[in-house]
């Protein structure tokens, strides 16, 4: 007798853990039939009981997408199995849910099998975060790819260009030929555009962060929102005490406008346009930040319409470089890997969400810093192109750009050494007679880095200034110190005239 009370309560207990647990439990008869259902069950799908007893299991499952698992799983209740199973489910709204599925037989006394058991593990957060980390691998491997291709593209568009220049400059105004060089000079003033676009998302595109503040950076291109559409109403919603962020100011403004543009295209016959910024404490507090790693304070600076909106197929494609959905001519598809390059850059991360017919947000997370405001730096258009007479060493292992280099400079009066090898370069500064007042090298070069060779130079040379040339840098630690070691830069391709005016400008440093 005492046994039985013991069973007996044994028994209430375990229908109550049951009942309580987390997972989803669902008990059926050995063809299926739904015969009870735990509340974890009913909250996860939003069903009520009455809506799922003695309906087979099958309810639950989608049958256009799982027709061979719904068959496996009817197989193995046949065979009396048990039986797991990565499966889609339906909520009772329609929605879909990704969940692991784990079925298994219950015997009567151990021997005839009665019932099944099925418990179901909500595991959509799961799922969203390998997408997430597929699509990461994914754009770097494009980047790679991108960033290579520009980065050599834009030596030869260095060479193509500076000659146009030069022939451009010795030729007659009514010259017949002008007009055709005038067509290859336009011709490559494209072709650098689209290298420089395909750099910003490959991360490769040198910036020149400031401590900004991002709601002054809204306020200030807010004239220019103001035209992206008559019908469309623009609505800032800042934060009031938003932190500053360390970001290429010109570039976030390039950002949140082709944000903008995009959301007025998909707005044809009007809506509603918000930005918002807002203070995130920590990053680790939002899944999709945590799993990339982020940490600590953030900016998140949205852009959202009430447009066309996506399907999660194209969502998935948005930040390639090239995919559009647009018409020729009307799109190029890399305003979004340019938002994406950006992003990546800073140290930030951007998402997007969107559903077809109910509008689309993108919210781009940026590092707090703490830091006061920069101070905007001078523009450096104002320093005159004019040529000098002082003596630069030009390391540059890519020849025709070095020839290029060369000549433009000697034509501008300067006394000019050079070398492809970084290597040569402290034996040419002991061999010159005049003293060398400028560096101009090339950053990324086999053996020694620009950099490295700047740094040895000037243990000879205290005072060395140096001009660094380049179609990107490739890590962090070189983008750092073109910032912080009182170096100039000048980004490829350039046109003769740039290369004086940087010239100039690093001669006065
Ligand atoms: P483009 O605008 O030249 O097509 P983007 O890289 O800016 O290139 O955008 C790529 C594609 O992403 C667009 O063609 C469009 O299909 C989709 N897209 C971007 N923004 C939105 C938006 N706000 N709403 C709907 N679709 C968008
Ligand atoms: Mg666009």
């Amino acid at each position: 007798l005492i046994t039985g009370v013991n069973t007996e309560r044994e028994r209430v207990r375990l229908a109550s853990a049951i009942e309580q647990a987390s997972e989803a439990v669902v008990i059926t008869s050995d063809d299926g039939t739904i015969e009870y259902v735990n509340q974890g069950l009913l909250k996860m799908l939003g069903y009520d009981s009455r809506d799922v007893i003695d309906h087979n299991i099958t309810l639950f499952y989608s049958h256009q997408y799982e027709p061979d698992s719904l068959m496996g799983m009817q197989q193995a209740m046949a065979e009396g199995r048990t039986w797991t199973k990565r499966m889609v489910v339906h909520k009772k709204n329609g929605e879909s849910l990704d969940v692991d599925v784990n079925m298994s037989p219950v015997r009567q006394d151990g021997g005839r099998i009665t019932h099944y058991v099925h418990i179901l593990r909500d595991i959509s957060k799961e799922s969203q975060l390998e997408a997430q980390l597929r699509q990461a691998a994914k754009m770097e491997a494009i980047g790679r790819l991108a960033g290579g291709i520009a980065h050599d593209f834009n030596n030869q568009l260095t060479v193509v260009r500076g000659y146009c220049d030069l022939l451009l400059r010795d030729l007659q105004p009514g010259d017949p030929t002008r007009e055709c060089i005038e067509q290859m000079d336009h011709a490559t003033k494209q072709a650098t555009t689209l290298t420089s676009e395909l750099l910003s998302f490959s991360r490769k595109q040198i910036l020149k962060p400031q401590v900004v503040n991002p709601n002054q950076i809204i306020e200030d291109i807010r004239k220019s929102l103001g035209l992206v559409g008559e019908d469309i109403r623009l609505d800032l919603s800042l934060q009031q005490d938003i932190g500053n962020i360390r970001v290429d100011p010109s570039r976030l403004e390039q950002a949140v406008m082709n944000l903008a543009i995009n959301a007025r295209d998909a707005m044809p016959s009007g809506g509603d346009l918000a930005i918002r910024t807002a203070n995130i404490d920590n990053a680790e507090d939002i899944l999709s930040l945590r799993a990339m790693g982020l940490q600590g304070p953030m900016v998140m600076i949205e852009v959202e319409d009430t447009g066309l909106g996506m399907d999660a197929e194209t969502s998935e494609q948005v930040f390639e470089p090239f995919f559009t959905t647009k018409k020729k001519g009307k799109g190029t598809g890399l305003g979004l890997s340019m938002v994406y390059g950006f992003v990546q850059q800073s140290d930030g991360y951007i998402q997007v969400d969107s559903r077809p017919g109910r509008g689309t947000s993108f919210r781009m997370y940026l590092p707090r810093v703490s830091e006061a405001l920069d101070v905007e730096a001078p523009l450096e258009k104002t320093t005159p192109a004019e040529g000098g007479s002082e003596t630069i060493l030009v390391v540059e292992d890519d020849n025709t750009v070095r020839q290029l280099v060369v000549r433009v400079l000697r034509e501008h009066g300067y006394k000019v050494i050079e070398t492809g090898v970084p290597e040569d370069a402290p034996r040419l500064i002991e061999q010159s007679d005049t003293h060398i007042d400028l560096l101009v090298s090339d950053v990324v070069m086999p053996g020694t880095s620009g950099p490295m060779l700047a740094r040895m130079l000037r243990q000879r040379l205290k005072f060395l200034r140096v001009l660094f040339i380049s179609g990107y840098t490739d890590e962090k630690t070189l983008r750092r110190e073109i910032h912080f070691a009182k170096v100039n830069f000048l980004q490829k391709p350039f046109a003769p005239e740039d290369l004086c005016r940087a010239v100039k400008q690093a001669l006065r440093t």
